[in-house]
């Protein structure tokens, strides 16, 4: 087994249960991209268990005037915004005592401090990579929402968190949902997992409706509320495609034993089948405050500000497998995963790139699969890549994207 080493997470379990019996402290933790979807569920789920958590950091991309309110409002004794030119306006609406980094070293200098217990990552994007690699290095629990990270640079984040012990806990509502049906047992067990997806914005539209489909077609998304480029890669099935490479490394199972399913209410968050033919699932509201709040406190349960989920009122679960004619970021996902080393890396760039290009109105949205193919088609892996390596590929990615995007744009 993987991240989530067995030895790392039975330390981990123990270490929490006593600490929790013998002290009653609370987890120190730092929210990275606190200003976003995830970073505000997180907020609210901080503030739920202010008695369980006390927020020591938070960072932000350029949100000053939000990140200074919510340090405000979380008593929080530090905070970071990566576009240092905000600094001075940042530094005006702190409370006072309140101390201030800048710039993306800043950031990552906030996952270090002593006194941090559990980092919550959940910048969007290339960014995150940095932060997350420093956070495992530093040996301190990481709990991931940025995906982005692990599909670009898996193997070195899971060494990062092998060689310092560090424990990853997944904050994808999925990988969560596998997480927890996982609970005490190895990945030799696993027969497939299966992962579930809404099937985003399009999944009642036909492939050719979706060559016009606009920026807020595609950010209507159906069942969750998420940032935008999430939304906008549910709809292209792209984020599914990065949760497969993500459950890969996570659980340690190759390509072929990960199955994506749409599940249009969202309410079975993913599914493990074990060897001997037993399925478990985790259901519940979709709602991210979930995921976000299991990680957080793992190893204990806390009660939760949520509604009960109610099971009368569920009319239906229901299970189809996707067209991957009209969706082709599957097959880009388990492509990349057989070629590995840097694929995933440039996939996940040229995905970025074409993503924010569709959010420009500077090509159409069925164009965002066409950057992707296009620039996975030069690409030329490195099989066993170093951090420099990755590096590389993403800036290659993202300048053949951009030159993919000049010869396409509407
Ligand atoms: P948002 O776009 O809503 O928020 C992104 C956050 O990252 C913002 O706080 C932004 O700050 C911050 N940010 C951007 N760049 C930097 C940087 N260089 N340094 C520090 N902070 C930065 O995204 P989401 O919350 O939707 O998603 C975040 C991650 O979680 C993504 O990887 C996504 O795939 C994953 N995820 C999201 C889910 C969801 O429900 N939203 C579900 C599962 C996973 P600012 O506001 O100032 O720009």
């Amino acid at each position: 087994m993987n991240v989530i080493s067995r030895t790392s997470l039975l330390h981990y379990i123990i270490d929490g249960l006593w600490y929790s019996a013998m002290n009653g402290q609370r987890k120190n933790i730092v929210i990275l991209g606190s200003t976003g979807s995830i970073g505000e569920n997180a907020v609210k789920v901080a503030l739920h268990l202010k008695d369980e958590l006390r927020v020591v950091g938070l960072a932000a991309g350029s949100n000053y005037a939000r990140l200074a309110e919510q340090a405000e409002l979380l008593g929080c004794p530090s905070v970071a915004i990566a576009d240092d030119s905000l600094a001075a306006k940042l530094a005006d609406s702190l409370p006072e005592g309140c101390e201030m980094r800048a710039g993306m070293d800043g950031v990552v200098e906030m996952v270090t401090g002593e006194e941090v217990d559990v980092v919550l990552c959940a910048i969007v994007g290339a960014d995150s990579l940095r932060p997350v690699l420093e956070t495992l290095r530093a040996g301190k629990t990481l709990a991931l929402a940025s995906k982005e990270a692990l599909v670009m640079a898996g193997a070195l984040v899971m060494r990062a968190a092998a060689e310092s012990g560090a424990v990853i806990l997944p904050v994808d509502s999925e990988h969560s949902a596998v997480f927890q049906c996982l609970e005490g047992r190895s990945s030799d067990e696993i027969s497939r997992i299966v992962l579930t997806a809404s099937g985003g914005s399009f999944r009642d539209w036909t492939a050719d409706r979706m060559r016009g489909a606009t920026l807020d077609d595609a950010l209507a998304h159906p069942t969750w509320n998420m940032g935008p480029k999430v939304t906008i890669d549910s709809a292209t099935l792209m984020n599914k495609a990065l949760e497969i490479i993500e459950a890969s490394w996570l659980f340690d199972v190759p390509g072929d034993g990960i199955e994506v399913l749409i599940h249009r209410e969202s309410i079975v968050h993913s599914m493990v089948e074990f060897m001997d033919g037993t399925v478990l699932a985790q259901m519940g509201t979709p709602d991210m405050r979930h995921p976000i709040q299991h990680a957080l406190t793992y190893p204990m349960k806390h009660a939760s500000s949520l509604e009960p989920f109610d099971f009368a009122k569920l009319a239906n679960l229901s299970f189809e497998v996707p067209d991957r004619n009209k969706y082709p970021s599957l097959d880009f996902a388990y492509e990349s995963l057989k070629t590995g080393g840097t694929m995933p890396a440039v996939m996940n760039a040229a995905n970025e790139v074409a993503v924010d290009a569709f959010r420009s109105g500077d090509i159409g949205f069925t164009h965002i699969w066409n950057v992707i193919e296009g620039v996975m088609g030069r690409h030329h892996s490195n099989s066993d890549p170093s951090l420099e390596d990755v590096m590389a590929a993403d800036a290659e990615g993202r300048v053949r994207a951009f030159e993919k995007i000049g010869g396409i744009r509407v």
